[in-house]
């Protein structure tokens, strides 16, 4: 099997690719993104847990920084899950250390008295809550544009799916590449470089690259809904783009998200009820 631009082997099938050609596609997609969303002159806060997703944004957004005229700062959140932490962080050096990129590391006992370990119920739904608060707290205290996930187009269909299973049609409104920022309610917008890249993808191109990433799984993943999800169901590349550039067409017909937005009485962030649910777990938590 020849690569489609060269006579060279193809190492990818879909698109059909050498070496060389898959690297160059992969970094014009994250480029043409940048385009796309006018992410030029921006303040970036790339959170890295350590899997290949964040590790591959981390490294090409320090790639293209000078070109889209970025300031990046990478962050990493000691969740206290033994092992995978440790080992997590260990990446999150490592690939600090190949960009030369600020790192700051967040230990969430430290600061905040509890680790993943204390939530027994549904890990896997605080964590996410937790992550997202802390990230977001720290982007607005220091001035940043948006924060990077590292999101990709398998993690986006099952969240679409994930939604309609539960008939949850609102919440799918929340999907798409980018979020704003809305400064008024302290909110800071997302981006999602890796939006339109499957798993298959980031994974050849962060072998290409050498790039170092987490070869242990955290113990709460194995009984995911999501890992269930990817391991029964199986889409072509082509059918998972179809289905996200179908629901970002849909997004414009579907009932708008009416959520009255207040502050946490506690800690001042955006919440829907009196005191939000990062302070309420945490005092739960801590007794
Ligand atoms: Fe957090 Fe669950 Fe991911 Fe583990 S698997 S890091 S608990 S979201
Ligand atoms: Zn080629
Ligand atoms: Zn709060």
């Amino acid at each position: 099997m020849k690569c489609q631009h060269c006579k060279k082997k193809a190492i990818f099938k879909s698109p059909r690719l050498c070496e060389d050609h898959f690297v160059e596609y992969f970094e014009r997609k994250i480029g043409k993104f940048l385009d796309k969303y006018k992410i030029k002159n921006k303040k970036l806060l790339v959170a890295i847990s350590g899997g290949k997703d964040s590790v591959a944004v981390s490294y090409i957004l320090s790639k293209l920084k000078e070109k889209f005229n970025l300031k990046i700062e990478y962050f990493f959140i000691r969740l206290g899950i033994p092992v995978f932490t440790e080992k997590s962080e260990e990446i999150a050096l490592k690939i600090t250390q190949m960009t030369n990129e600020k790192l700051t590391i967040y230990d969430l006992e430290k600061e905040e008295g509890f680790t993943i370990m204390d939530i027994k119920y549904k890990p896997c739904s605080y964590c996410g809550m937790i992550r997202r608060y802390i990230l977001n707290k720290y982007a607005f205290e220091n001035d940043f544009d948006y924060v990077v996930l590292g999101h990709n187009l398998d993690d986006e269909v099952f969240f679409i799916f994930n939604n309609m299973f539960n008939k949850n049609i609102t919440q799918l409104q929340r999907t798409g590449p980018l979020t704003p920022t809305i400064k008024e309610k302290k909110l800071v917008g997302r981006i999602k470089p890796l939006y339109f890249l499957t798993e298959e993808e980031i994974l050849t191109y962060t072998k290409l690259k050498s790039l170092p990433y987490i070869g242990c799984a955290c113990p709460n993943s194995l009984k995911s809904t999501q890992k269930k999800f990817k391991t029964n169901i199986e889409f072509s590349r082509d059918q998972k783009l179809n289905i996200v550039y179908s629901i970002l067409e849909m997004k414009k017909f579907l009932p708008e998200e009416k959520i009255e937005i207040k502050f946490c009485e506690k800690c001042g962030y955006p919440t829907t009820s009196n005191i939000c649910k990062f302070c309420r777990t945490k005092e739960r938590i801590r007794g």
